[in-house]
């Protein structure tokens, strides 16, 4: 009730009002306009219809065909209101070739009045033989006569308090008065098979009300030329707004940080107990390149689960160190933060370096010895979670910030993080386990570089995905103690509830027991009892620590948990992955649990348990999901099965970027409207860098406001 009150009041949306006529409270419909995001006449012209009604002709009822969509127009010979079964109104409409019965369940009295027998009427809906000879349910109905359109009514996306007719108005009106002049110069040329006719205008103009002739499969399916034109301008924009962006970027200062062929990179090298794979040597490269630029790097590194990732962080701090710079290693979860900080001080520490360690469950005194560290200089590398972007924190010359699976920090963190580094930039590291699709990398992430190690380590024996049913729950847990048995290790993992975090620790707490029980006559292959362990979100972080310890040094067999394992946890010797309720995931999400197991020699199993609950069989993009993991193991494939399941939109949800997502254009589709964009977009921000400057206005302007609000 509050709620409905408060959007109501006119008073909440004062800001907006202030800016327009500050007496005047807005209309639910004008306050409806803005939530939109229909702003500007060009925001309006630029809300396209859904779909479009016929009102352009009348249909004689003695050629109407069953089904269709008609107009009619004819005199009322009977009016009135029947009981058979429901109360309704029936009217009998008269055309002069045939008779139709119109039928109305909810009426008001005048409707009925301005249907008395002897008027004339238009009637619009469609059209039903029977027994009865025609009928029409709720047509549309107005008085006969009067003018007949000739282009199709557009009908558009709108909101409840938003009425169609009002909302046609108002596009009309944006429509008429936004100027839609042609921004594209000669020299960056059309997309292929565009014609120069379809200028923006004349495109909106069609779309809002396309003449009755036009093939409507062709406006369904966007494949019109008026619907091309619009995705191309579309994608030109966002294009230019990247580049901008980067343009930006590339102003600024950073520190330089030139590879020493002595220095500690190479110590680092020679003291590593493996090669790198020849991925990561070129990855290296890359960023050994940018960092001895004064640009700013911005760049992510992608590379699946178990690819090799920390090691190129430590190699690039390495670069920075050797500059004399701090560099600062970022990670999502305390977990993950911890087994970094243990992995490079053991690398970095016998070749000299100093590496602090900050989090936020830290003891005052520890943090207080860290942050002096770090402000004096002496620690060359700062490891944590988000402790480490806070104010406190003083660096004495940041040049590096890395930052672990990228896409769970927020944008402003990140900028936090470089601005931590007085006057010059830091140079950015992202890395993720999640591969951008290229599609996706060509236009959401155009100013951003990157780097893909599509390579494993070799000796990994490929993971051998199995979906069953939760029925066979015992034959799964009869596995997990033949594992044990050989001395391997075992994942299960409860889902997440969303609805209640409680709920989700009796799952875990539940599975902890039954396995427990299970296997308490098991024993290992040291002879010693299997023991089985629990770790979930609101265990205290020293428990986390103890329990993770336990598990990755091999003295608990099975690590029962919600999903805080999620990410970059790194114990070889574990084999089997159980994922309970497998089908309330995502499928970025259940590829990066799986990516905990295969890390050894060992052949490695994935078992997604699945439940249907009260259904008689799961959801259909579950089972995509589930199909998806058990065909494929490869995160490139897998993230752009996931792109297809859910779309950008959700795809990208997670980037936070306040990007605004594309509307009209579909990177599935359109790929030659991209490349085209690619193309056209530095040629006319170097040659006409004002007419770029409003075509993103125009596209993107007020989008990125209305997100800002
Ligand atoms: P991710 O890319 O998922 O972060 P990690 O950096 O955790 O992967 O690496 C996974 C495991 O592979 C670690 O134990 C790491 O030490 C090891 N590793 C990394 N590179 C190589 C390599 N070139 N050869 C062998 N093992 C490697
Ligand atoms: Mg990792």
């Amino acid at each position: 009730m509050a709620k409905a009150k408060a959007s109501l009041n006119p008073t909440v949306d004062a800001p907006v009002n202030k800016t327009s006529k500050p007496n005047k409270p807005m209309s639910p419909a004008q306050q409806a306009l803005l939530k939109l995001g229909l702003r500007r006449d060009i925001d309006l012209a630029l809300h396209l219809p859904l779909r479009y009604e016929d009102e352009t002709r009348i249909t004689l009822l003695s050629q109407a065909r069953e089904g269709e969509s008609v107009q009619i127009e004819g005199e009322v010979t009977r009016c009135e209101i029947a009981y058979g079964g429901r109360r309704q109104l029936q009217v009998t409409v008269d055309d002069g070739s045939d008779t139709c019965l119109l039928r109305f369940f909810s009426f008001y009295p005048s409707q009925q009045k301005a249907m008395a027998v002897g008027t004339r009427l238009r009637a619009r809906g469609e059209l039903k033989g029977g027994f009865m000879g025609w009928t029409m349910m709720h047509p549309h109905c107005k008085a006969a006569g009067g003018e007949l359109p000739n282009a199709l009514t557009p009908v558009y996306p709108t909101v409840a308090q938003l009425p169609q007719p009002y909302l046609r108005k108002a596009v009309t009106t944006g429509l008429s008065r936004a100027d839609l002049g042609d921004f594209w110069p000669p020299e960056i040329g059309m997309p292929m098979g565009l014609k120069p006719a379809w200028g923006l205008k004349a495109s909106l103009t069609f779309l809002h009300h396309p003449t009755p002739d036009v093939s409507l499969a062709q406006l369904e399916d966007h494949s019109h030329p008026a619907w091309q034109r619009l995705k191309a301008e579309e994608l030109l924009a966002q294009q230019l707004s990247q580049l901008k962006s980067r343009q930006a970027r590339d102003q600024l200062r950073a520190p330089t940080l030139p590879l020493q062929s002595q220095g500690l990179q190479a110590q680092l090298l020679k003291a590593l107990p493996f090669q790198l794979t020849h991925a990561q040597t070129r990855v290296c490269d890359e960023i050994a390149q940018d960092l001895a630029k004064p640009v700013p790097m911005h760049r992510l590194l992608q590379g699946d689960v178990g690819s090799g990732k920390t090691v190129v962080a430590a190699l690039s701090a390495c670069a920075c160190m050797d500059a004399g710079y701090q560099c600062a290693l970022m990670a999502p979860t305390e977990i993950l933060a911890d087994q970094h900080f243990r992995k490079l001080v053991g690398w970095l520490e016998p070749l000299g370096i100093r590496v602090a360690w900050l989090t936020g469950s830290q003891k005052k005194k520890e943090r207080a010895e860290m942050l002096g560290l770090i402000e004096s200089g002496q620690a060359g590398l700062v490891v944590g979670t988000h402790a480490v972007i806070q104010d406190q924190v003083q660096f004495k010359n940041l040049a590096l910030a890395i930052i672990d699976e990228q896409h769970r920090f927020g944008v402003a963190q990140r900028l936090a993080l470089r601005n931590k580094s007085a006057g010059l930039e830091p140079h950015l590291l992202m890395m993720t386990a999640t591969p951008i699709p290229r599609t996706l990398a060509m236009s959401y992430y155009a100013d951003l570089d990157v780097s893909t190690i599509d390579e494993l380590p070799p000796g990994r024996s490929p993971i051998v995905t199995k979906v069953v049913h939760e029925g066979r729950r015992h034959e799964v847990i009869e596995r997990i103690q033949a594992q044990i048995a050989q001395g391997r290790q075992v994942y299960w993992v409860c889902p997440l509830i969303e609805e209640s975090e409680a709920l989700d620790l009796t799952n875990a707490t539940a599975t902890h027991a039954e396995l427990s029980e299970a296997l308490q006559h098991v024993t290992q292959a040291n002879g010693q009892p299997a023991l089985v362990g629990l770790l979930h979100s609101r265990m205290p972080v020293a428990e986390k620590k103890a329990v993770m310890s336990l598990f990755s040094q091999g003295q608990m067999s099975v690590l029962v948990s919600t999903t805080v394992i999620e990410v970059g946890v790194d114990v070889p010797n574990a084999s089997l992955m159980v994922i309970e309720h497998a089908e309330r995931f995502g499928l970025s999400q259940l590829h990066q649990l799986r990516g905990r197991v295969g890390r050894g020699a060992a052949a490695s199993a994935c078992v997604l348990l699945y439940s249907t609950g009260d259904a008689p069989r799961l959801g259909e993009t579950a089972r995509e999901r589930l199909k998806a993991m058990a065909e494929t193991n490869d995160g490139f494939e897998i993230a752009r099965r996931d792109l297809d399941i859910r779309g950008p939109g959700e795809f990208l949800g997670a980037r936070q970027s306040g990007d605004a997502l594309l509307r009209f254009a579909d990177l599935a589709t359109d790929t030659h409207l991209l490349a085209w964009a690619r193309e056209a977009a530095p040629v006319m921000l170097a040659r006409y860098p004002h007419l770029a400057e409003m075509q993103v206005n125009r596209w993107l302007g007020a989008k990125s406001e209305f997100l800002k609000a």
